[in-house]
This record gives structure tokens, C-alpha cells and sequence, in this order.
């Protein structure tokens, strides 16, 4: 048992996750030490409780990963308004005998977009290209940056169609796309295997980010893709990923990370 203050990552797999090196490079810039260790547990939803259960018997805060986001939501005694339009948890807090769930990953999102990719939102006409886990829990967050549209598609158009209508923004399947889009977002996982969503070149003419959620140790096939197609600037989600880490750090200990040298940090590290 240790006697710092307690956080740890649910997930499964979790042995890649980089969250405790995240948090201990942000513990270091507040000036304090934490213990952040990575929780494996069985993916079942009785395990998922009783670890979570366990671990709140002296644990301040956790992050959650696959397979747990949607489990978390049902567990918790209380969701913020972020957590219920993502329809996903991925930041469990202890306050006052109630277990609090928020949801980071868009607020992330939006933080790396604003900072590292020095894209500033406003009035800007955004695509997102996917309709899982990830696009949902990022449309709010850039609604609320006040940008000029949000279209949705996916290759599954009743699912683009269906989150679409959640959250009244435009649907359309990937051949009906047209016209051009300041920041195209890929929420798709098909990074993951190397394949780029089927949609054409021109979209990215006059785009002035291409931003892929996946990050890897090297360009994403759809970050090349788009910087071929005319798009001036690209990114991966790693930022995403520290982004969302400093907000779940900020909720936890009310101090607010400074992201930049972490990714820097990250990046020089190079195994991603
Ligand atoms: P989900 O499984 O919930 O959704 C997957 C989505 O990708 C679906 O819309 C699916 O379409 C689409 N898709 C999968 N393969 C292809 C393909 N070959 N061509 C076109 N569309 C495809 O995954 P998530 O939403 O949880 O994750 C999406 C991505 O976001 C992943 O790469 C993940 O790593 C990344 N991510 C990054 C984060 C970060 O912090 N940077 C945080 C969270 C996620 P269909 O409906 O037709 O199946």
C-alpha cells in the first residue's frame, strides 16, 4: 500500500499504456510525487466493479481504457455532462463518497488542437470521418468551440446517421462528401490495420489540418494520404493523448499540466 497519492489506468491490455509516464512527467511539474501504476484486469463487467471497488478504498482517481469505457459509465454515482454525451468514462473520481465519471478524450482533443496544432477552431468547417467510441466523445467538446459545421460520415451511414441526429449535425456517407473542410478529423481505427477511409483526394484541397486520433511511431497511411492531397499541416493523436491525461490530471488535483514538454518528451522517447 503505498502512503502517496493513488491513480492508476484500468484496462485490458494495459502493459503498452503510456499513462504513467503522462502522469509521473505532470506530478513532476506540479512539484509533488504520485503513484500511477496500470491495473490489468479480466475483461468482464463483475471484475471491472471489484477492481474499481478495491481500488477506491485508498485511490484518489483513475483512468479507464478499452474494454472498460462504457462499463464505467453504467458503474458510476454520478456523470458530468461531457461522460453523458460521449456515452463513455474514461475518468473515475472520489469525491465525498461519490464515484464521479467525466470523459476527457474530446476536451484532449480540443487542447492539442488549440496549443501544439495552433488551430484555433472558431468558424472553421470540420469533418469527422468514423462514428465509434471516438467520435462520439469529440463532437461535443468541438461544438462547444463554436465551429461553423460538423459533418459526419461514416462507412456504416446509419451509425453517422444516428449520432448525427444526437447531436442535430449534418450525416453523409463517404461518396456524397464534397466541397472542401478546414480540419478533417479520422475517428476511424482503420489507421490501426493501415487502411484509410474510402473518400476522395479533393476533400483535402483546401484543409488546413488533417488530424488522425491513432498515433504511431511514424506517420498514420491516412496523415500521408492527406498531406498528398494538398492538406497543409498534419497530426496524430498523441497530443490527444496527453491532452486528455491533463485534464483528468486537472479534475483529480486541480492543477492544470503544461502538455507541450510531455509530448516533446513522448516523441523523443520514440517507443510508441
Ligand atoms: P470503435 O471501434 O468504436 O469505432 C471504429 C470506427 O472506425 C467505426 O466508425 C468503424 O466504421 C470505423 N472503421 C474501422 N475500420 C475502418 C476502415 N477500414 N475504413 C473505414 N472505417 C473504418 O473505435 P474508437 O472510436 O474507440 O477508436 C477509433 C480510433 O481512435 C482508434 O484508432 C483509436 O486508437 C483512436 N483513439 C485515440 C485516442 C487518443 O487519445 N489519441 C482516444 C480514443 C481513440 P463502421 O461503423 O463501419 O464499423
Amino acid at each position: 500500500m503505498s502512503f502517496l497519492p493513488t491513480y492508476t489506468v484500468f484496462g485490458n491490455p494495459i502493459a503498452h499504456s503510456k499513462s504513467p509516464i503522462i502522469h509521473q512527467l505532470f506530478a513532476q511539474q506540479e512539484g509533488v510525487a504520485i503513484d500511477y501504476s496500470r491495473t490489468l484486469v479480466d475483461a468482464n463487467q463483475q471484475a471491472f466493479s471489484k477492481a474499481v471497488n478495491d481500488f477506491f478504498q485508498a485511490g484518489l482517481g483513475a483512468n479507464v481504457t478499452l474494454p472498460f469505457k462504457t462499463w464505467a459509465f453504467e458503474l458510476v454515482d454520478e456523470l458530468s455532462e461531457g461522460a453523458r454525451a460521449a456515452g463513455a468514462v474514461n475518468t473515475l473520481i472520489y469525491k465525498d463518497k461519490t464515484l464521479i465519471g467525466d470523459n476527457t478524450d474530446g476536451l484532449g482533443l480540443v487542447r492539442d488542437l488549440r496549443d501544439n496544432c495552433k488551430m484555433d477552431l472558431r468558424d472553421k468547417r470540420v469533418l469527422i470521418l468514423g462514428a465509434g467510441g471516438a467520435a462520439r466523445g469529440i463532437i461535443l467538446p468541438l461544438l462547444n468551440e463554436q465551429v461553423a459545421e460538423i459533418t459526419l460520415a461514416n462507412r456504416t451511414h446509419e451509425k453517422a446517421l444516428q449520432l448525427a441526429q444526437q447531436f442535430s449535425i449534418r450525416a453523409q456517407t463517404f461518396t456524397e462528401l464534397s466541397g472542401s473542410y478546414d480540419v478533417i478529423i479520422n475517428a476511424t481505427s482503420g489507421s490501426v490495420s493501415g487502411s484509410i477511409p474510402n473518400i476522395s483526394a479533393d476533400l483535402f484541397s483546401g484543409c488546413l489540418l488533417a488530424y488522425d486520433l491513432f498515433y504511431a511511431n511514424e506517420d498514420t497511411a491516412f496523415m500521408r494520404f492527406a498531406r498528398n492531397a494538398g492538406a497543409k499541416n498534419v497530426a496524430d493523436g498523441l497530443g490527444m493523448l496527453v491532452g486528455q491525461a491533463a485534464e483528468s490530471y486537472r479534475l483529480w488535483r486541480g492543477f492544470s499540466p503544461d502538455c507541450a514538454p510531455v509530448l516533446t518528451a513522448l516523441r523523443e522517447k520514440k517507443d510508441n
